[in-house]
């Protein structure tokens, strides 16, 4: 049996061996990891480290490294000014024993840093290449978005539809519950509509509608929520605007739609009936039964015309 000092000098240097492997292992995997010491001075960078952080000969600490970033616009993207972002990474780093976060290169790629705190408050750094996952993200959002976007829309006009109308409606009225702010409804049904699809057609009657879509968007206030709420009927509703208000843009809206040129450009003419309403702190009920009860008077009363509630 060997004596014991003969034994623990080769078990240094199998341990020794075997360190430099899995160094160089881990740098010829191409794996960007870093180690800084308790100073925050880099004491050892992968090779993959030292291309994505465009490490320069001279630099030797955390913030050597991340001003040369800076200036050279390479490496991570900072949104703050350089003094303000090493402030930042001063008050976070080593804040906790693992830290994961996300940082975006200048290069467009993503890269998840995992940041763990050694004994003797050493730092360890991996960066895992997260672009493709991060581009895949991006999509699912983007498909999300088209999906909401469609489910809210009605497809003929480009409108809010209906189910869309009616949340918008929800919240609006909150808020102008909370903050005591006016409110005004009006609901729009175009006249004699089914006449317009018997004599020119249904596809002119889309037209029609289409056109009337177009005209309440040029018209209207782009903070208006303007939706199509049934085959020919549409809803506009104005925050932060009163029933007098309310009513004078319905009614520019039903002088732009009765123009001669209107006619003329759409090969039949149309006209629009509409009741407006104040939002009074009452459910939405009420608020759509006074409008309703104001376009129906406006239709009694022979059409192409705005009643206002009682
Ligand atoms: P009033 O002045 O009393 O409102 O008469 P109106 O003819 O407009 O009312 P009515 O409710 O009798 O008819 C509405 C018509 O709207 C009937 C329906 O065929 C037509 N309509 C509903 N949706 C569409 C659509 O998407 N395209 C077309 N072209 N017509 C539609
Ligand atoms: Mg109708
Ligand atoms: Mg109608």
């Amino acid at each position: 049996m060997a004596p014991v000092d003969a034994i623990l000098p080769l078990a240094l240097i199998r341990d020794r061996v075997t360190t430099d492997l899995i160094l160089s292992g881990l740098d010829a995997s191409g794996v960007a990891f870093a180690l800084f010491s308790p100073d925050d001075e880099l004491s050892y960078g992968s090779t993959a480290f030292k291309a994505l952080f465009d490490v320069q000969a001279d630099a030797q600490t955390f913030a050597d490294i991340m001003r040369h970033c800076h200036a050279a616009s390479v490496g991570p993207r900072m949104a703050a000014p350089i003094e303000d972002f090493l402030a930042m990474a001063q008050a976070r780093r080593r804040s906790s024993p693992q830290r994961t976060f996300e940082i975006d290169m200048h290069d467009d790629r993503w890269f998840l840093v995992n940041e763990t705190l050694l004994p003797g408050n050493w730092l360890w750094h991996v960066f895992t290449d997260i672009t493709l996952l991060k581009s895949n993200e991006r999509v699912l959002q983007l498909a999300r978005d088209a999906a909401q976007l469609a489910a809210d829309t009605d497809p003929l006009t480009g409108l809010l539809n209906r189910r869309a109308a009616m949340e918008r409606l929800d919240v609006e009225m909150q808020v102008a519950f909370h903050d005591c702010t006016q409110l005004s409804l009006v609901l729009v049904d175009l006249d004699h509509f089914k006449a317009i699809n018997d004599r020119y057609g249904h596809a002119k009657g889309d037209d029609v509608l289409r056109h009337f879509a177009a005209s309440g968007r040029q018209q209207l206030r782009g903070s208006d929520i303007f939706a199509r709420i049934g085959g020919e009927e549409f809803l506009v509703l104005m925050p932060g605007t009163g029933i007098n208000e309310a009513a004078s843009a319905a009614e520019r809206l039903r002088q732009h739609i009765s123009r001669v040129e209107t006619a003329a450009g759409l090969g039949c003419a149309y006209t629009m009936s509409a009741g407006v309403a104040e939002y009074c702190g009452n459910a939405m009920e009420d608020l759509f039964q006074r409008a309703d009860r104001a376009l129906y008077r406006a239709k009694h009363l022979g059409r192409d015309r705005i009643e206002q509630a009682d």
